[in-house]
């Protein structure tokens, strides 16, 4: 048996809706569905708008941009992340300042966060001056870690001291929510950022979007995405982007979001799952999922507690070997050669726990069968040599 880490489930009305692009020749980035997606996201978000874009890593971007962050600027990231969120910073010209997380949320330590603004920065006109880069401190980008809820109001009440913006790394959170059930976009924060890849939970192939009450703001990002051209004339008023989504993609998105529920419930079933699994076995830990809202648990898997790396990379070649695809998670932003020079705390928790993070297969058609494959797979494992 052979069970993939995480693909694209596209038994809905994916081809359907496809077929109607290609039939109307609304292929490109006018169309129906773009509407109707950004309408669906907006939706799920709890926010007045949304605009779709061509990637997640551009959305992040572009929230940045549209909230006036740029060169001469810090925003704090945790290290452990996709290197996306510290590219999306690099590529709106800010600085990344990465941030330790905390061993409970597998995010950014907020506390830690408050304390390095208290201790390394200085009260100035545009915000908070950093003193060792010279740079301004103006946002805050939380990272939904494996689809995890978190304390949205712990962040924005941070970013209210210190007048910082929160835009939520929410890749892979589709559908998730903040403590009192409100969507995320609902919580506070100031721009909420989604990743439509092939290996997200709701995935258009390749595209993205930001969900925010403030219209302005998407509309700023509307038009920058869309060259800088405010009519249909070849007139153009800054230098901008063609970052769109197309309709293509969007009617992917919009099938997609069809079965949104069916989908959560199954990485929900996953989750538990591999929860059963750990929750007898001294050496094992599931993902953190936080008291807090709703968690949609994008990938889950297990947490190795022991201090040999060479057991977590025996398990996963054991696993390979078995058909089944086991590989490394994230390693830290800070231990990348891109970002070794930008500001950074001490990374105490991200390097202890990084590499004993084991993702385990978690698509949303993953059968029945295939489950029980893999956890009886990964119990010979564990239970050889008295690991356990
Ligand atoms: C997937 C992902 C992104 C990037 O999204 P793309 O659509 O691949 O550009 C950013 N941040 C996180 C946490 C992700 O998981």
């Amino acid at each position: 048996m052979r069970v993939p880490l995480a693909v694209p489930n596209l038994s809905g009305r994916e081809g359907e809706y496809l077929q109607e692009c290609v039939t109307s020749t609304f292929v490109s980035t006018a169309g129906a569905f773009v509407t109707r997606f950004e309408n669906e996201i907006a939706a799920i978000s709890g926010t007045e708008t949304a605009v779709a874009t061509c990637s997640g890593t551009v959305a992040l971007q572009m929230a940045l941009e549209g909230l006036g962050i740029g060169a001469g600027d810090l925003v704090m990231v945790p290290s452990l992340t996709f290197i996306a969120s510290t590219n999306a910073i690099t590529h709106s010209g800010a600085t990344p300042w990465l941030v330790d997380v905390s061993a409970d949320t597998w995010t950014i330590d907020l506390d830690l966060a408050r304390h390095l603004i208290e201790t390394e920065t200085e009260a100035c006109d545009q915000g908070r001056r950093h003193r060792s880069s010279g740079q301004v401190l103006r946002a805050i980008m939380p990272v939904m870690t494996m689809g995890a809820s978190l304390d949205f109001d712990a962040a924005v009440s941070l970013a209210g001291d210190y007048g910082l913006k929160v835009v939520v790394d929410a890749a892979a959170a589709i559908g998730a929510f903040g403590s009192g059930n409100r969507p995320i976009g609902a919580t506070g924060v100031d721009a909420v950022c989604y990743s439509f890849n092939g290996n997200k939970t709701v995935t258009t192939g390749g595209g993205g979007a930001l969900a925010a009450d403030d219209a302005d703001l998407v509309e700023r990002i509307r038009h920058l995405i869309t060259t800088g051209r405010p009519g249909p004339d070849y007139d153009h008023d800054v230098v901008a982007y063609n970052f769109r989504i197309t309709n293509l993609e969007a009617a992917v998105g919009v099938a997609q979001l069809e079965r949104l529920g069916s989908f959560l419930e199954r990485k929900s079933q996953v989750y538990e799952r591999y929860r059963e699994f750990v929750s007898s076995r001294t050496l094992l830990d599931d993902f953190p999922t936080p008291q807090m809202g709703r968690s949609v648990h994008w990938f889950s898997g297990i947490y190795y507690r022991g201090d040999d790396p060479q057991v977590v990379s025996d398990f996963r070649a054991f696993m390979q070997d078995k058909g089944i695809d086991v590989r490394p998670f994230w390693k830290p932003v800070h231990l990348q050669v891109p970002y070794r020079d930008t500001p950074a705390s001490l990374m105490k928790v991200s390097e202890e726990i990084w590499w004993r993070i084991v993702p385990l297969p978690a698509s949303t058609g993953i059968t029945d069968a295939e489950l029980d494959y893999v956890i009886d797979c990964a119990t010979e494992f564990w239970d050889r040599d008295g690991l356990t």
